[in-house]
């Protein structure tokens, strides 16, 4: 049956030129596979595109998933593409180049050089860690030098940690790390961040400052060994903690002219129909890329489900009102 109505919503043609679906989703990570999951088992039909450059991909594990804590990134979306397939998602590994819009239907460009339309588009392209030109810092990124301390931390309690602090908005993130380890210095990287104040209550609570400019980070497959500072020292350390900035993996939000706020995710809004609306009607973001999830793993999923639940019910309300 479910077969009979898929093949009943979607035209094909023998190359996928042209296909048309009801519902492309262009990013295959947790928000993306949990936004098919929703249209999947709404009988929707579903593309996902994915180019497989998934954010968390340095990591050997992805942690804080509940039922899936430790499971390596790549498997956990293998897993989420078998159960989507199951409802007859179809997935490309391509990327997604283009898109334009006429009266009802998006005609998106895919690098294989495929065009296909559907009636509504899912953007669950994720971000891009923008990381210091610092030696090392990308070999030992994820594995060593770690963003969060909820997906990492618990790894390396009680360990000789560092944090990396470049601005003062960023020392509330210090006491996350101190909490894992009284073991800690906070490295400024010659940038001013402590008033005075600041700086007594750390040095009270035995936390050391390290004001000199960090040449490079020294390490091994095994993670972090040492960071090298502008003087000479080197200073041992287990992990180093620092949340980067980020910006969008995709340029078709600049292509779209989508609304990013001021850390550049997308600007998303809700209505008493759901989430995930852009000033593109039709177009949805999910998961990191958008101004309304959290940038992890469960926030991604929660998002990327209730964003497909909403798409789900524009469809079922346009085809309602058509049918009458
Ligand atoms: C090193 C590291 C470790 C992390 N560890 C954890 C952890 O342990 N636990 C946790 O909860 N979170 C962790 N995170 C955060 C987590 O990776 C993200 O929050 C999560 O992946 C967001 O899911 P997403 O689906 O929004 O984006 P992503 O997982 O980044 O997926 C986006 C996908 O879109 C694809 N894409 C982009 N543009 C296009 C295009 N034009 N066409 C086709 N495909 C496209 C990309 O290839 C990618 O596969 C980690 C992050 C980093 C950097």
């Amino acid at each position: 049956m479910i077969a009979v109505l898929l093949a009943l919503s979607m035209q094909t043609t023998d190359d996928g030129n042209g296909s048309d679906y009801d519902v492309l989703i262009i990013g295959g990570g947790p928000a993306g596979l949990s936004a098919a999951l929703q249209l999947g088992r709404s009988l929707r039909s579903v593309l996902i595109c994915d180019n497989n450059e998934p954010r968390n991909e340095p990591a050997v594990e992805a942690h804080g998933y509940l039922t899936r804590d430790g499971i390596p990134p790549q498997k956990l979306r293998r897993l989420g593409r078998e159960e989507v397939a199951k409802y007859g998602c179809e997935f490309q590994e391509s990327q997604v180049t283009d898109i334009t819009r006429d009266e009802d239907r998006f005609t998106s460009t895919l690098d294989t050089d495929v065009t296909v339309t559907s009636r509504k588009i899912v953007l669950a392209t994720g971000v891009s860690d923008m990381l210091p030109d610092t030696d090392g810092f990308e070999e030992l990124w994820g594995n060593g030098v770690y963003h969060c301390p909820y997906c990492h931390g618990y790894e390396v309690r009680d360990k000789p940690l560092g944090v990396l602090v470049t601005a003062p908005e960023q020392l509330e993130h210090t006491k996350l790390i101190y909490n894992l380890s009284t073991d800690l210095v906070v490295f400024t990287n010659g940038q001013d961040v402590f008033d005075e104040e600041t700086r007594s209550e750390f040095v009270e609570r035995g936390i050391e400052i390290e004001g000199e400019p960090i040449t490079a980070l020294n390490g091994t497959d095994d993670g972090l060994e040492s960071i090298s500072l502008a003087d000479g020292r080197n200073v041992s350390r287990h992990a180093l903690f620092y949340a980067p900035p980020t910006q969008q993996h995709s340029n078709l939000v600049n292509q779209l002219g989508l609304q990013v706020n001021e850390s550049g995710l997308v600007e998303t809004t809700q209505s008493q129909y759901g989430t995930g609306f852009t000033s593109v009607d039709g177009l949805f973001v999910a998961g990191d890329a958008s101004s309304e999830s959290a940038l992890s793993i469960p926030c991604a999923v929660a998002d990327g489900s209730m964003v497909g639940g909403t798409v789900n019910l524009e469809l079922s309300r346009e085809t309602f009102e058509e049918r009458w």
